[in-house]
């Protein structure tokens, strides 16, 4: 079979990219209630399947190795339970959460004047690294810096195919703050985004308003010819090409309008129908295709949820509910084969079934929060009822 991206793949990049992912975040003033709210479509090749994964915290032996996609590293002794959104090919993931409520998405990054290295980490081989190690943004970003520094990244970011290689830009999401961090081979920069909203797409976004950045990355940046020193912006200096601000004709600028024109009301439900834009294509459909989205609504005084598709093109998916821990051992959640090939143009009635379930999901779990009485096995429960519904519904169709 001829994937079609590597029909897309000859096509000239546009600076915010042609495809795939855009990730968001609004924090405090900018939401309904004051806390953080995050979302990420996971944009992939059309029949790359992404279940939802669960692994609970863990103990390892010391000096014990563990082997990510192409390379083993030193294992940590003990990793916290986390969500994932992860292809099945891969040992990293797309997207996902940890028991400490930090939420990780991450972009690829085409368009960078330093090379791609050889196999080593993958960006979502660190996303999932840090959600295992890291109980704050904060940390992780520290923790994927470090591994990044030490072990680069580098290999195949689609089954079966060494070329088709990225950089990686990441949101990180706490109760707290968001970060965007944004690397180029093995240089970056991260920007603190303490109150308002951010969203990265397919471009280094990050001017000269950083807040951490590598040791040295000014001077290399000068020794290489990127740029001055007088003048240095991570965005211009490490794009290849020349930096443009993303239009409203773009996934990252429209994406960036929906945030603003919902200010100070973004709520999970909105979050979610900003992840179903199709205007610019945040919603993608074609050979590169949204395969999975999740939404994270993370509370510092109650329970934090965590809304997760596990299917493909959140328009026609419903979001179900989860929170981690869970008193459930590992477990897969894979309903992605039974949604692959649903049809929403034949299906109106269903996708019309299925927006009612999930407002009447969204309605019951925030009551029950802001009561302050969910408790995990009745989260559970509601997962298995949702997806039972959505199964049901998409069979009688
Ligand atoms: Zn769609």
């Amino acid at each position: 079979m001829v994937y079609r991206y590597k029909i897309l793949k000859t096509k000239k990049l546009q600076r915010s990219g042609d495809y795939m992912c855009d990730t968001f975040v609004a924090v405090r003033s900018a939401t309904h209630n004051g806390e953080v709210i995050f979302g990420k479509n996971s944009d992939r090749p059309y029949n790359e399947q992404q279940p939802i994964v669960y692994i609970p915290k863990q103990h390892h032996n010391p000096n014990s190795e563990l082997k990510c996609t192409y390379i083993s590293i030193p294992q940590v002794e003990e990793t916290y339970s986390v969500l994932l959104s992860k292809p099945t090919w891969m040992w990293g993931a797309e997207m996902g959460v940890n028991e400490c409520n930090v939420a990780i998405g991450n972009e690829a990054i085409f368009d960078t004047k330093e090379p791609m290295g050889k196999p080593a980490l993958l960006g979502m081989d660190l996303l999932r690294l840090a959600l295992e190690r890291s109980s704050t943004a904060y940390k992780a970003i520290h923790i994927i810096c470090e591994l990044l520094e030490k072990y680069g990244q580098g290999g195949g970011c689609v089954e079966n195919d060494p070329n088709f290689t990225y950089h990686n830009s990441f949101l990180i999401a706490d109760p707290t703050e968001g970060w965007v961090l944004e690397t180029a081979g093995k240089w970056w920069v991260a920007q603190r985004i303490e109150d308002g909203t951010r969203n990265i797409s397919n471009g280094l976004s990050i001017r000269s308003g950083y807040d951490l950045a590598r040791e040295g990355i000014v001077d290399h940046a000068v020794t290489q010819g990127y740029c001055e020193e007088v003048e240095f912006d991570f965005a211009k200096c490490f794009s290849s090409g020349i930096y443009q601000e993303p239009t409203r004709y773009t996934r990252e600028g429209r994406g960036r309008y929906l945030l603003r024109t919902n200010y100070g009301e973004i709520s999970p439900q909105i979050m979610m129908e900003i992840l179903r834009d199709h205007s610019t294509g945040i919603c993608m459909h074609g050979g590169f295709r949204t395969t999975a989205s999740q939404v994270s609504h993370l509370s510092k005084e109650t329970t934090s949820i965590h809304w997760f598709t596990g299917s493909p093109h959140p328009c026609i998916s419903l979001f179900k509910p989860f929170i981690v821990p869970s008193h459930d051992t590992s477990k897969v959640i894979d309903i992605w084969k039974q949604r692959e090939h649903f049809d929403p143009i034949t299906r109106e009635d269903v996708i019309k079934k299925l927006n009612s379930l999930e407002q009447e999901l969204i309605q019951n779990i925030e009551w029950k929060r802001q009561k302050g009485d969910l408790f995990m096995k009745e989260i559970t429960n509601l997962t298995q009822e949702a997806l039972q519904r959505e199964l049901t519904l998409i069979s009688e169709s």
